[in-house]
């Protein structure tokens, strides 16, 4: 321990410095630091709490830990209450302090995961931790998930418990866990978002072949700008506004707020008015078609016989093979389309008995503050989890300052969170465990 650092942090805070300390880089593509020494100090924090931490090794390194906690009423379906440990890699060149040093700094925790999401993993401890040690009891059965791999889709985490060890959400109805739940301000007002959708996945790979050919001839066919000309047709393609249950019922609160009327104001400017959050929900009301890998040629003076790009496509849940269907005609025939990857889409009611939970808990902290629904134009572990007929929302609560880029703190550089945020979001978060 150095001699100007901070002793007297509260719990969450230390303990998510903690976590950033372990360098639980994802890489991607099976490449990563792993997350075992992260998931054998939750270990330990779950066995002081007197909980029995079960820890799954997908591969060597690659650790999740899981524990059960008993709740009152044992007639409930439980909810799964679930965090990532791995993070995505960080530069230390672009930070303003040591990615993974976990330094306290202008009232905040800065380090790569401190939003994404080493906070909601610190924030779970200690808000079953506080039930636990005062003799309560959270209402329903829970399941505390600390889950490797989320940053590659999860295939060595939630997707490997899912598959392998299912009976482990045995009598699990719902999850909640990250990009959700934080506030931004309408109008100057503070408005709590809940995630209740995730957009669906399509990662393709699209192939021109043509003739090859010294650099110097005539030729026509020619793989490079083939494939070029269809990069641009989808990187450029304006698509139209798609409102889902869940956009819908998002700009109907946001132009309540604003006190306007929906049907005078296009979508698009509607987002605007959500502060900081926009740059989250602006990718939720239409298809994305972004080109992110050119790979063609290997010599200035070979024309070569292919070329290939990589595209990823985000749409409405249930959509993919209409888009699918439209992105073949608009780039047309003479271009291979290969599916690399898909992962579904979400999308749950902003009701019922969770919702109305989640609303009163925050209102009882963050008295008149509305909760607005958004679907997430990205996706989570609830993912995963769906497939088991759980019903994920992201709802990891965090009362922030207006001037806070939330959504560019996601895998952006110099990732921080306020002390006092971590602070609000364990006690929110331990009031709805224990009524809920
Ligand atoms: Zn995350």
């Amino acid at each position: 321990m150095t001699s100007h650092e901070q002793t007297d942090l509260d719990e969450t805070a230390a303990i998510a410095r903690d976590l950033i300390r372990f360098d639980t880089t994802n890489y991607g593509g099976g490449r990563s630091n792993g997350e075992t020494d992260a998931a054998e100090y939750v270990a330990a924090k779950l066995e002081e709490l007197g909980l029995t931490p079960l820890m799954f090794e997908s591969e060597p390194g690659r650790h999740s830990v899981l524990a059960k906690v008993p709740g009152r009423d044992q007639t409930k379906p439980g909810l799964v209450v679930h965090g990532h440990l791995d993070v995505v890699p960080a530069d230390p060149a672009n930070w303003s302090v040591d990615p993974f040093g976990g330094e306290v700094r202008d009232g905040m925790l800065w380090g790569r995961g401190a939003v994404d999401m080493k906070n909601m993993d610190a924030m779970m401890l200690t808000s079953v931790g506080d039930l636990l040690r005062s003799g309560q009891q959270p209402e329903r059965n829970l399941v505390l998930g600390f889950l490797a791999d989320e940053e590659a889709g999860g295939v060595l985490g939630s997707h490997f418990l899912v598959k392998n060890h299912p009976e482990l959400f045995d009598g699990m109805g719902e999850a909640i866990s990250e990009v959700g739940g934080y506030s931004t301000f309408i109008d100057g007002k503070r408005a709590y978002l809940l995630q209740t959708g995730e957009k669906a996945l399509i990662w393709i790979k699209l192939i021109a072949r043509g003739t090859a050919g010294h650099g110097s001839q005539m030729i026509r066919d020619n793989a490079v700008t083939r494939l070029a000309e269809a990069v641009t047709v989808l990187g450029r393609q304006e698509w139209p506004v798609e409102l889902t249950d869940t956009t819908t019922g998002l700009l109907r609160e946001v132009s309540r707020i604003l006190g306007v009327d929906p049907e005078q104001i296009a979508p698009d400017e509607l987002v605007l008015k959500t502060g900081t959050a926009s740059g989250f929900i602006k990718g939720s009301l239409r298809v994305t078609t972004n080109p992110t890998v050119l790979q063609a040629g290997y010599k200035h003076n070979v024309i070569p016989d292919t070329a290939e790009a990589l595209v990823d496509i985000r749409c409405m849940p249930g959509d993919e093979q209409k888009v699918l269907a439209q992105v073949r005609e608009l780039i047309g025939d003479d271009i291979e389309i290969e599916t690399i990857h898909t992962d579904i889409g979400l999308e749950t009611e902003f009701g019922g008995p969770l919702v109305e939970s989640i609303k009163s808990t925050l209102d009882k902290h963050d008295p008149g503050a509305p909760v607005l629904p958004y679907l997430l134009s990205g996706g989570t572990d609830n993912k995963a989890l769906s497939l088991l007929g759980i019903k994920g929302y992201g709802f990891a609560p965090l009362r922030l300052p207006e001037e806070m880029d939330f959504p560019a703190m996601f895998h952006g550089v110099d990732e921080r969170v306020p002390l006092e945020a971590l602070t609000f979001g364990s006690r929110v978060l331990r009031d709805l465990l224990a009524t809920y």
